[in-house]
């Protein structure tokens, strides 16, 4: 295999026909996966990063506000400067990128190799031999469609993301007047965005009680420039053949049904929508990944292995976040466990599926054949899901960070941490919202010292 980016996604011959590690999706997962595993002493030219689009760097090239890697570069940066900072680092190992390429299907194969199905313009179908795979295809915006609004279908609906396309990328605005469906952390952004070029924003409707975006958003999107949120609100019709002409909006009841003789009307010529991420696992089940219906994404280890062997997730593809910085510490967790496993060689004697409580007998101080208690990471009472919800005690590092979002918003209660039946932790917590992602860290020792754990809970109590 060669180096560099391989801009016109050709193959340069049948250099990319195998790979040790291969990294579907260049986004900022996956460029952390990449440098990570390389990092980690797996050869450049034996990791290869497989991205559909024209550029690396994913999503984040379209968002070029700032407040991204903060926590990572303790710098603020736009999108595509936190990107660049991952491509400098990929260009710079000498990692091959095929771009333009979409990754079609993937089988894991009983001889613990995995094959995939690569599509391309210059060189049609053809197939590469993977020892592991790392799942990094991020997620894609919830459409119209599966909002079941009433109403034709005229000009002027778009979902957030796409607006955002339109603006940041193409320099070309989607409308004057606009009302916004939704407040996850896209619609916020775009509420500001499209105030600074001239709109006028006229609503952010809810149809939760509470905002889906982080807190921060909310000030510096809304409130820094009088948009108004309603939350408990839905668009209960769409006016307009052709074009919007406006928007009947009404408040929802505790079942999230439209409470009648609430009805508001407001004209605009722009609907956006910004109703929920959903990762893009289509391949991941096709492969047979157990997906978490929570998260729409794979069920991982503490290594960001799925139930196949040789198979890690990371990104917006195992869970959606809000911070880019978590997806590529996590990306690169998943890098350095994938290089763990090639290095073992365990992809050659690897079964297909791992059962439950199985594992493959990699990494140094496992001997061959044995298998590694797991325990399970269980989200009770109030908690939606953990990532991971399993950890293997023999591959845990030192300390595990448990991340998970909660149902609802809870006020002054307690996080509490159970090992088996015991009560291990309680931390207080003054505010806890869906639309702000919690962790947790969890040590080794204290999970060692544990006799017959077999189950974490994580859930919250009143205090
Ligand atoms: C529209 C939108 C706007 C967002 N705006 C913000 C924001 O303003 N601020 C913020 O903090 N976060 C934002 N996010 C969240 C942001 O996605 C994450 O922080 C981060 O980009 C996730 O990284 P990722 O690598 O997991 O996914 P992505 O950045 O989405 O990258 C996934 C990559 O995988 C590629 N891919 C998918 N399937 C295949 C396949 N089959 N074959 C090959 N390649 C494939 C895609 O083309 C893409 O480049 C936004 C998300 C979306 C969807």
């Amino acid at each position: 295999m060669g180096d560099g980016i391989c801009r016109d996604g050709g193959m340069r011959g049948n250099m990319f026909e195998k790979a040790d590690i291969v990294i579907v999706g260049g986004g900022p997962a996956g460029l952390a996966a990449a440098a990570a595993a390389c990092a980690e002493g797996i050869e450049a030219g034996r990791i290869l990063i497989i991205e559909r689009g024209g550029e690396l760097g994913g999503i984040l090239n379209q968002c070029i506000h700032n407040g991204f890697g903060l926590h990572t570069f303790k710098e603020e940066l736009t999108g595509p400067e936190y990107a660049a900072r991952y491509i400098g680092q990929v260009e710079e190992m000498g990692i091959p990128c095929l771009i333009d390429s979409i990754v079609a299907d993937i089988r894991a194969d009983a001889d613990g190799k995995k094959r995939m199905t690569v599509m391309n313009r210059t060189e049609g179908l053809f197939e590469i031999e993977a020892g592991a795979v790392i799942l990094a295809m991020g997620c894609r915006e919830r459409p119209r469609g599966a909002l079941n609004i009433p109403g034709y279908r005229p000009a002027g609906i778009y979902s957030a993301g796409t607006a955002q396309h339109y603006v940041n990328i193409e320099g070309r605005m989607p409308g004057k007047e606009v009302v916004i469906l939704g407040s996850g952390d896209i619609g916020l952004i775009m509420a500001r965005r499209m105030t600074l070029e001239g709109a006028k924003v006229k609503l952010v409707a809810e149809l939760m009680p509470y905002s889906g975006g982080l807190k921060r958003n909310i000030v510096q999107c809304l409130d820094d420039y009088g948009i108004p949120l309603k939350l408990s609100h839905t668009v209960v019709d769409i006016d307009g053949k052709e074009r919007v002409r406006g928007v009947t909006v009404a408040k929802v009841d505790e079942n999230r049904r439209p409470v009648p003789g609430t009805e508001e009307y407001i004209s605009c010529d722009t609907l956006l929508l910004s109703c929920g991420l959903i990762p893009e696992n289509e391949l991941s089940a096709g492969m047979g990944v157990d997906l978490n219906p929570a998260t729409s994404g794979p069920i991982v280890n503490e290594s960001m292995e799925t139930n196949i062997t040789g198979v890690f997730a990371c990104g917006n593809v195992l869970h959606v976040h809000d911070l880019v910085d978590y997806v590529s510490e996590e990306a690169a967790n998943a890098g350095r466990h994938a290089a763990a496993y090639i290095q073992s060689g365990a992809e050659g004697k690897a079964g297909k599926v791992r059962g439950d409580a199985t594992g493959t007998d990699r990494i140094g101080s496992v001997e061959k054949g044995t298998i590694p208690r797991e325990i399970k990471v269980k989200a009770a009472n109030g908690i939606r899901y953990t990532v991971p919800s399993r950890i293997r005690l023999i591959h845990m590092q030192e300390e595990q960070l448990i991340r998970f979002r909660v149902k609802d918003i809870y006020k002054d209660v307690c996080l509490t941490v159970y090992f088996n039946d015991t009560v291990v932790m309680q931390l207080h917590k003054k505010i806890m919202a869906p639309g702000e992602m919690e962790q947790i860290k969890l040590k080794k020792r204290k999970l060692e010292e544990f006799e017959g754990l077999n189950e974490i809970t994580l859930c919250i109590e009143k205090r």
